[in-house]
């Protein structure tokens, strides 16, 4: 995930941003210390998505079917929810901080003007590869415009240059480039692109980010930063690969110079926040969860008024337009 590079390079772009989101950091832990009952309550939300796939006509590939699209949102709903089927795979040690995020995913159903959508916009594109510069999130530069972020999640998804597989803005950034990218071969529950990849694990990755949450790992080598997470253990680097439980990659810090106590029992490398495989990733943590509610509270509850999934009504009221504009409705049980 190249978020941290992407974060650099605003940083680098524009000196306040760099302030802003220093900034950010201590006003999320001051939310959080003062709201002593953030997350007892529960209450699950739903986030309308909408998807811009972006594809080179030239490559049957690039265009992934609306069902590798769904099993993209399917992912996301049970990884939220831990839901996941290999939720049992999270080791004892860690299965007691494991949190049900409460956070559920839906394309949109109505598009900014108020028409019906299945949330999948599909644009051809002349660029080969995308990278960092945000191409992909303006009509003018061979992508396609956000939807109004109060509203909408936007998710594009590209060929992303090597070795790329996403990335994502943090909440600070509530401009027409806020959302999440991700890599057409890591999209989706499916198997023909990424050994790998291939379980919709980048998406669940970049979302956490875009709730503010960080690498496990805290970006920095050694133990010099925690991700902000008292219940994931300080960790030395990010982890690539599948690890063998328990885990920690304090070895390669020798000689130790930083003074932070960095020896932990294992990393919690198999946190969605982690570089793991999909295949050797299973939990968000309580304090992630924490994080992510915060972020909510503090940047996205506009969401909370997004009409995007709920149909237009005209939809309904008018039977003959609708099979003209929409004849793939008919494939789903006509009353007529
Ligand atoms: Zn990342
Ligand atoms: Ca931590």
């Amino acid at each position: 995930c190249h978020s941290f590079e992407y974060l650099e390079l605003m940083k680098k772009n524009n000196p306040e941003y760099a302030q802003m989101f220093e900034q950010s950091e201590i006003y999320l832990q001051n939310y959080i210390a003062s709201h002593p009952n953030l997350g007892k309550e529960r209450a699950v939300v739903t986030i309308p998505i909408v998807v811009h796939l972006i594809y080179n006509p030239d490559s049957i590939n690039h265009q992934l079917s609306d069902w590798q699209i769904t099993s993209q949102i399917d992912v996301l709903n049970e990884d939220y929810r831990r839901f996941n089927a290999d939720n049992i795979k999270t080791p004892e040690m860690f299965s007691s901080v494991a949190a049900d995020i409460e956070f559920e995913f839906a394309l949109a159903n109505r598009d900014p003007n108020g028409n019906w959508t299945n949330g999948i916009i599909r644009v051809p594109t002349t660029i080969s590869e995308f990278d960092l510069s945000d191409a992909m999130k303006f009509t003018t530069l061979g992508g396609d415009n956000a939807w109004p972020n109060k509203d909408y999640l936007n998710i594009w998804v590209c060929r992303l240059v090597y070795p790329t597989l996403g990335y994502s803005t943090f909440p600070t950034d509530s401009s027409s480039k806020s959302g999440v990218v991700v890599h057409y071969k890591a999209f989706g529950r499916i198997d023909c692109f990424s050994t790998k990849y291939y379980l919709g694990r980048s998406a669940t990755h970049e979302i956490g980010h875009w709730f503010n949450l960080k690498h496990v790992d805290g970006d920095e080598p050694c133990c010099a930063l925690d991700d902000g997470c008292d219940d994931t253990p300080l960790q030395a680097k990010n982890n690539q690969g599948c690890k063998e439980f328990p885990f920690s990659s304090i070895s390669d810090c020798s000689p130790q110079t930083n003074p932070q106590p960095c020896n932990n029992t294992s990393d919690m490398f198999m946190n969605y926040m982690d570089y793991t495989y999909d295949s050797c990733m299973n939990l968000f943590s309580n304090d992630q969860r924490i994080r992510m509610l915060a972020a909510f509270n503090l940047y996205r509850t506009s969401l909370l008024s997004s009409q995007a999934l709920i149909p237009p009504t005209s939809f309904s009221n008018d039977i003959g337009i609708t099979k003209v504009l929409f004849p793939d409705e008919l494939i789903y049980g006509d009353s007529m």
